[in-house]
């Protein structure tokens, strides 16, 4: 088996005032096949009052994709959907050429989600923008632990949502300390991120919010889960076109993403709004490049 790689993950300040932990995209690995981002938030207990709140901001050349752990988060986009996601669902949007969108919880809750992007293939990336919501995951008891196939396919059962690049996505809660196999894709990467708990895989152990890089090549991998644990299972086929990631644009060059910019600081339609968000836009970073 390949060396397995040790990826810390970094706690970053989300939106107004939550600290999240990104796994990817980091300085040892940007992606894991066509997810370029991991973000996991909390969990958290918000005071009376506090919540996360992530005001109006663009997308471009990605999918957007959360799953919610526990506590809800309300999304508005500017194709006018309103969406409440809950616990057990996934939400995916996808920007294409280009969607605006607030997050926020409810507040005074508890909150745990994984908040993923996915890369768009050249093909694909500047495809109109959609959202959908998923309510009804394949969940099922197995080792000991309650399995959730968030994407893809994993033995004889398939998520429902549709991508534009061959990939899975799993979350699995042990139960109590246990052993279990996982059937992997050879032609497939891979990357686990234990989300609570913790997680061994051989002789290496990995901690909550530690990225453990699995690499290509494999047709299973045994972990030792310990009680309560969850972890995250990201793989997919290695995306070969190089992307440029800024701020919430993803493109093919560093011009597609500085007039994505453009355009959102100009507020032309190519985004459009999220009703009455108007006074909850975020302002882009300046670009760390010269145009
Ligand atoms: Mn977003």
């Amino acid at each position: 088996m390949n060396p397995i790689e040790h990826i810390a993950s970094r706690a970053t300040q989300l939106g107004e005032g939550m600290i999240v932990h990104r796994a990817l995209p980091t300085r040892q690995r940007r992606m894991v096949g066509a997810w370029c981002f991991l973000d996991h938030a909390g969990p958290v207990n918000f005071a009376e009052g506090d919540a996360m709140r992530v005001g109006a901001h663009p997308h471009t050349g990605l999918q957007t994709f959360t799953w919610l752990i526990e506590g809800e988060i309300l999304h508005r986009d500017s194709l006018g959907n309103e969406q409440i996601i809950r616990p057990g669902e996934v939400n995916l949007m996808t920007a294409g050429h280009g969607i605006v969108h607030t997050e926020d919880s409810v507040p005074g809750k508890r909150l745990q989600a994984a908040q993923l992007w996915i890369a768009l293939p050249s093909t694909a990336a500047e495809c109109p923008p959609s959202f959908e919501h998923f309510p009804d995951l394949p969940t099922w008891e197995q080792d000991a632990c309650h399995w959730t196939l968030l994407a893809g396919s994993y033995g004889d059962k398939t998520a429902p949502a549709a991508f534009h690049s061959p990939l899975v996505g799993m979350d699995i809660r042990s139960l109590q300390k246990t052993m279990i196999t996982l059937r992997l894709s050879p032609g497939f990467e891979y990357g686990i991120l234990p989300m609570e708990g913790e997680c061994h895989i051989g002789q290496e152990k990995f901690i909550t919010d530690e990225f453990a890089y699995l690499g290509t090549n494999l047709s299973q991998v045994t972990l030792v889960l310990e009680s309560g644990s969850r972890i995250l299972l990201l793989g997919g086929e290695p995306f070969e076109q190089p992307i440029t990631m800024w701020w919430n644009f993803v493109g093919f060059s560093k011009e597609y993403i500085a007039q994505a910019q453009k355009d959102w600081e100009n507020n032309t339609p190519r985004f459009g709004a999220v009703k009455d968000a108007e006074s909850r836009r975020l302002t882009a970073p300046k670009l760390p490049w010269t145009t």
